[in-house]
């Protein structure tokens, strides 16, 4: 069931009302009422954080440990690399110029630079041999 605000005949959700999964991040509104605070967004994704802890105890790993693709954290660092340099450059442009050309050029620059980020997402490793 959906939660919110009636208002007329809508339901509004707005972010803050809405808690993050600990298994893949989305957002998803939290369940009221009696019971334990819902972790995560559907059934699949608390089995998934399940096996995840799972191979990580069969690995020697500690609760506060996971087991991550090497791939997908290369990537992760690659893309994080990338907006470091950008902070680097816009630092460097706005030291010498702080015109709002160089502004808008900041903003581009930097927008390019963490959007891949905004749709990454590491999550562990749930299945496979240790
Ligand atoms: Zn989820």
């Amino acid at each position: 069931m959906l939660n919110g605000h009636l208002v007329d005949s809508f339901i509004t959700v707005t972010l803050r009302d809405l808690q993050r999964c600990a298994w893949c991040g989305a957002g998803f509104a939290p369940n009221r009422g009696p019971g334990r605070p819902r972790r995560y967004c559907r059934p699949s994704h608390r089995q998934r954080a399940y096996e995840a802890r799972r191979l990580a105890e069969r690995a020697g790993l500690t609760a506060e440990e996971v087991l991550v693709d090497r791939g997908k954290l290369g990537m992760l660092n690659d893309r994080l690399y990338v907006l470091e340099s950008a902070i680097d450059d816009v630092r460097a442009d706005l030291e010498e110029s702080a015109d709002l050309d160089t502004y808008r050029g900041a903003v581009v620059h930097l927008l390019e630079a963490a959007m891949p980020l905004a749709n990454a997402h590491l999550e562990p490793k749930a299945t496979g041999a240790v």
